[in-house]
């Protein structure tokens, strides 16, 4: 749970007005396990707000994303999906069930460039995803579902 005055006061390091809505939206984004998209906030939001429409929630998170109080997940994986995690970290993503798990930026070497970018791009940050599979996945009978390419080579290691 996010403390009023708490919210308050994150809302006025951002320049948002800090309304009630918004702190319910934000308190379903920080309370939501993995990396919850705007459906699944919507969906837990409505609970407490009946009337509130899905698009009166896009428009709350644009506004926290645009403000810098909540992160997006890097944009690639398609759908917008939410960062609660402000340490910094990198990603297990899973290529069935497109499900984000947060794993410790220690648990990887620090990255390092072994030249500069191009075109003078500058870094902010380096976050890896990587893909493969959950164990939810993983341990459900792959049959109909579709199988890696790269399932023949790795049975072949073993
Ligand atoms: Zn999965
Ligand atoms: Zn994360």
């Amino acid at each position: 749970m996010v403390a009023s005055s708490q919210f308050r006061e994150l809302c006025h390091r951002h320049s948002l007005a800090a309304t009630h809505q918004r702190q319910v939206i934000y308190e379903t984004v920080m309370s939501l396990p993995g990396h919850p998209s705007p459906e699944a906030i919507y969906g837990k939001v409505r609970k407490k707000i009946p009337c509130i429409s899905l698009a009166t929630v896009y428009k709350n998170i644009q506004t926290f994303l645009d403000s810098g109080m909540l992160r997006e997940v890097s944009l690639h994986h398609g759908a917008m999906r939410l960062e609660p995690n402000h340490e910094p970290h990198h990603h297990l993503v899973c290529v069935r069930c497109k499900s984000i798990e947060d794993l410790d930026a220690g648990n990887l070497h620090p990255v390092r460039l072994r030249q500069k970018l191009p075109r003078g791009f500058q870094v902010e940050r380096i976050a890896i995803d990587i893909l493969g599979v959950c164990r939810d996945c993983a341990s459900k009978n792959p049959s109909g579902e579709k199988t890696l390419s790269s399932k023949n080579h790795l049975s072949g290691e073993q």
